[in-house]
């Protein structure tokens, strides 16, 4: 066992189909414990986890619940870990949406719990998951339950404009009920463009990109000067991209059309399009990526799903690079999509040549498997692949939030 075990955090993030969970020092980075739970609710749950560089698979069983797999995490995989549990100072909960109150990380009390609830609206698949998680952490490690951060990844948007994040309905929807823009996947988009501007060798307020997060949910940021200034998440993670299962943007009379001319109710409407859309619909199939990676050229439902995917994709960039005060340092690909699948960098970026893109076959295939670098060539914009690291940026945060006390 390492001698210098200390500081340890643990952090939960509870998906809506999925649970990833660390145990992480944030200041050395290193990690001892990793893990993640797949297709909860579905035939088959699996986790797999890896700790002190071993790894293990097991089928946890059909039908599981958030609950059901977080007993397993604790009772099957933490427990035996008595070394690593006894130097855990903390915990950090990965939160996708504040609400309208809440505007950066923050240590969970009565109050926060009462906001993450009240924001379920906006995020109805993943606010939920996080509360569960936060609860039964807060039981099963009492000694630990002042010790909870919440970290928003909404957060990161709490700059953007008034101009990106009000939509052109009657102001009063926004000012009394929040209706608004508020963005997703903030941790994410913040940690690879500070990846960024260290690859760079700029200063971080003087930082012009766009990030494409893309991964089962996606979303794009416009950074400018440092700051977000328009994201494609908006009140909720539904709007934007094409996701795995999710439609991203349409046109909102189709949910009428829907109700009215096929008498779909609206819990079934947003079922649809929320679970049932997206690359998943569009295919019929999958909304796994390595099975359109390989179908791609042969399987016409799949090559179709994922030129509406980059299509999409490409329009996102070329409007966000009007947001760039004349200058674009980066374009930059992250999240299991983004990192490992060379197609589609290479056919979002072929379309976008007219705006002084060209990719490097050669750098773009090598880029995949948590390797971060330039996929372009000169003179072309420079395009990096920076491998995500989530766990890591909520548990540097959970740190800094502690040590605020
Ligand atoms: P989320 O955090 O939203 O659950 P991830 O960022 O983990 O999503 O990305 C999941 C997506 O990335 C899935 O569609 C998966 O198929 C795809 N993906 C992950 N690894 C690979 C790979 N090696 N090749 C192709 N696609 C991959």
């Amino acid at each position: 066992m390492d001698k210098k075990l200390n500081n340890l955090i643990f952090v939960l993030n509870c998906g809506s189909s999925s649970i990833k969970f660390a145990i992480l020092n944030p200041n050395n980075k290193k990690k001892y414990l990793s893990g993640l739970v797949e297709c909860l609710f579905l035939s088959e749950t699996y986790i797999k986890w890896q700790c002190l560089g071993v790894k293990y698979k097991k089928k946890i069983g059909s039908n599981v619940s958030h609950e059901d797999a977080l007993n397993f995490i604790i009772d099957k995989v933490l427990k035996k870990q008595e070394d690593i549990l006894k130097n855990l100072i903390g915990i950090g909960h990965r939160v996708v949406h504040g609400g309208a109150k809440i505007k950066k990380s923050t240590l969970i009390n009565n109050d926060v719990i009462k906001c993450i609830q009240d924001a379920v609206s906006f995020a109805p698949l993943h606010n939920p998951a996080n509360l569960i998680g936060i609860k039964i952490i807060i039981e099963k490690y009492p000694s630990l339950s002042r010790k909870n951060v919440a970290v928003f990844d909404t957060s990161f948007y709490q700059k953007m404009p008034e101009t990106s994040f009000l939509y052109a309905i009657p102001y009063n929807f926004y000012k009394k009920y929040g209706i608004r823009r508020y963005g997703a996947h903030g941790t994410s988009h913040n940690y690879v463009a500070y990846q960024a501007s260290i690859m760079l060798n700029k200063k971080f307020k003087s930082l012009n990109i766009i990030t494409c997060h893309l991964g089962n949910g996606a979303s794009i940021s416009a950074i400018c000067n440092g700051i977000c200034v328009d994201t494609s998440m908006g009140l909720t993670p539904l709007e934007g991209l094409v996701m795995g299962t999710r439609s991203g943007d349409l046109d909102p009379s189709i949910i009428f059309f829907m109700n009215k001319n096929l008498n779909l109710s609206i819990n079934e409407i947003e079922i649809i399009l929320n679970k049932k859309s997206g690359l998943l619909g569009l295919s019929g199939i999958s909304n796994d990526f390595r099975y359109f990676e390989k179908n791609y050229y042969f399987k016409k439902h799949a090559k179709r799903s994922v030129d509406v995917f980059c299509h999409r994709l490409s329009k996102y960039i070329a409007s966000y690079m009007s947001l760039m005060e004349n200058r674009l340092d980066a374009v930059i690909f992250t999240g299991g999509i983004g990192e490992n699948v060379p197609l589609i960098r290479e056919l979002t970026l072929s379309s976008l040549s007219i705006l002084g893109f060209k990719i490097n076959s050669e750098f773009n295939l090598s880029m995949i498997r948590g390797k971060s670098g330039l996929i372009t060539e000169y003179p072309s914009r420079p395009v990096f692949v920076i491998a995500t690291d989530e766990e890591l940026a909520i548990a540097q945060e959970t740190n800094n939030i502690l040590n605020k006390k």
